[in-house]
């Protein structure tokens, strides 16, 4: 184990909240809906979701549907927010059957409400049977849409074979380090292809969801966007909560396109804390811009 993995391993509980804090809305699902609603108050649209750890058992993986459940239930009114989820929350682990099967039900419970779900990307190891159950579901369900990752040497083949009906997908430069067989190993390759994805998704008629903190990259794909004419209801921007943009968000939402923050809660801070333990251990640039939004730069 190296230092400063075991550093993040050793920090505290409550030290890994305080870090946690601008990035999470807080303990239960009206903490998720409370930050939406208030997001919505500032013309900031929202996609949330349930942090938890990977689940294994029948047991947690249906406990975990029936947040779900009760997540759709607590936004049926509010069309600006959406629901994010995870394949190994849902039960991946066990057969790409039964977490198909999980999707669908959620994807038909958020469709009867009118509410969109997003199908998150995990690491590598997961994109062929993400996409395959992607598409099963969203055979059925228009209110499915995917996450793609710009770090992938793959991405451009998997958007071609995407699916025939228009989709909405998030495209990112992914947050799983990937060996170099498979994946792009420095940053501006990953932003150049984002940035050519985000072309290719609008040429086959997708909804491109460009997510990404990147000034200049925004910058790049609103100039792009703009020069094209494309239609501001045909894409948006998205950004995680806590990631401090306030003024580039406010130009954004004052050009009239969408910004949409991912907005996590957590059904027990445990998880919370487990969860970002794992990700800055995974991610310690991420710890690091972390300590310098929370103490200066
Ligand atoms: C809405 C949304 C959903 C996502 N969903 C997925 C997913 O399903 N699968 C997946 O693999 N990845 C996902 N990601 C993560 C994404 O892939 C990137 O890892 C992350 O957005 C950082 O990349 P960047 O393009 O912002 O560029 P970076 O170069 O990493 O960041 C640009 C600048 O933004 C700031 N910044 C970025 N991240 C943070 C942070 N966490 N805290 C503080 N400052 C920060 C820093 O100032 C940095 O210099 C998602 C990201 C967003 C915004």
């Amino acid at each position: 184990m190296d230092f400063k993995r075991a550093i993040v391993d050793l920090m505290p509980a409550p030290l890994v909240r305080t870090f946690a804090s601008p990035y999470i809305a807080g303990k239960g699902i009206a903490s998720g809906v409370a930050k939406a609603d208030e997001l919505h108050g500032h013309g900031l649209s929202s996609t949330i979701d349930l942090l938890g750890e990977e689940v294994f058992s029948r047991e947690e993986v249906e406990a975990t549907v029936q947040v779900y459940f009760r997540m759709i239930e607590a936004l049926k009114d509010r069309p600006f927010a959406t629901i994010s989820l995870k394949p190994t929350q849902l039960g991946i682990n066990e057969s790409v059957a039964y977490c198909q099967d999980n999707l669908r039900r959620i994807a038909a419970g958020a469709a009867a409400h009118g509410l969109r779900i997003t199908l998150d990307m995990e690491d590598s190891s997961f994109t062929d049977r993400t996409l395959q159950m992607f598409k099963a579901v969203r055979d059925e369900f228009d209110n499915f849409g995917i996450v793609l990752q710009s770090r992938l040497f793959r991405t451009g083949e998997d958007i071609r074979a995407l699916h025939a009906r228009p989709c909405r997908v998030r495209i990112c430069i992914g947050i799983y380090k990937e060996p170099a067989e498979l994946a792009f190993q420095d940053k501006p390759a990953m932003k150049d292809k984002l940035f050519e994805y985000v072309q290719l998704l609008l040429e086959h008629g997708h909804y491109p969801e460009i997510a990404t903190h990147d000034e200049p990259l925004i910058r790049r794909c609103m100039a792009y966007l703009d020069q094209r004419g494309v239609d501001r209801d045909a894409y948006e921007f998205q950004m995680l909560l806590g990631v401090p943009r306030a003024r580039l968000q406010q130009e954004i939402v004052g050009r009239g396109q969408t910004l949409r923050l991912y907005v996590p809660f957590a059904e027990e801070w445990k998880y919370a804390v487990h969860y970002l333990k794992r990700r800055l251990a995974a991610n310690q640039a991420m710890a690091y811009m972390v300590v310098r939004n929370l103490f200066g730069k």
